[in-house]
């Protein structure tokens, strides 16, 4: 999509900290880091949120969630633990409206969630 931000990062045309990449998906460290370690993995493919999946893409989803494990062992926050976050619409704080799985580590996380 032409006037999607996340587009951009995966077509390389806006820069990112791109941490890992496949056919896939592509992760990169968020912009606005809300936790020591905050990373956020995409589909290429550009799909606006969960909402719009269905289930032919069961497998592309869960590709996103094992790959955002992936790259946290990697970073080294998986044995302390992380959170995985997937804003969805309005009432979820979806901001960029580009599917994204937020992966958080490094801290504590807080529960409920505000
Ligand atoms: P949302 O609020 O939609 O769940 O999350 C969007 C996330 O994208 C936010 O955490 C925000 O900091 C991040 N973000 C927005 N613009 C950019 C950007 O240009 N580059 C990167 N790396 N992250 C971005
Ligand atoms: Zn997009």
């Amino acid at each position: 999509m032409n006037d999607c931000l996340f587009c951009k990062i995966v077509g390389k045309k806006v820069p990112a900290k791109i941490v890992y990449e496949d056919d896939q998906c592509v992760a990169f460290d968020d912009i606005s880091p809300q936790a020591p370690i905050h990373f956020l993995v995409i589909p290429k493919r550009h799909a606006a949120s969960v909402a719009e999946l269905g289930a032919a893409d069961a497998g592309l989803l869960g590709h996103l969630m094992l790959t955002g494990g992936t790259v946290a062992r990697q970073k080294n926050i998986a044995d302390d633990g992380y959170r995985f976050v997937i804003n969805t619409g309005k009432f979820g704080g979806q901001t960029v409206f580009h599917l994204h799985l937020h992966v958080l580590g490094g801290r504590p996380m807080h529960w409920p969630p505000g």
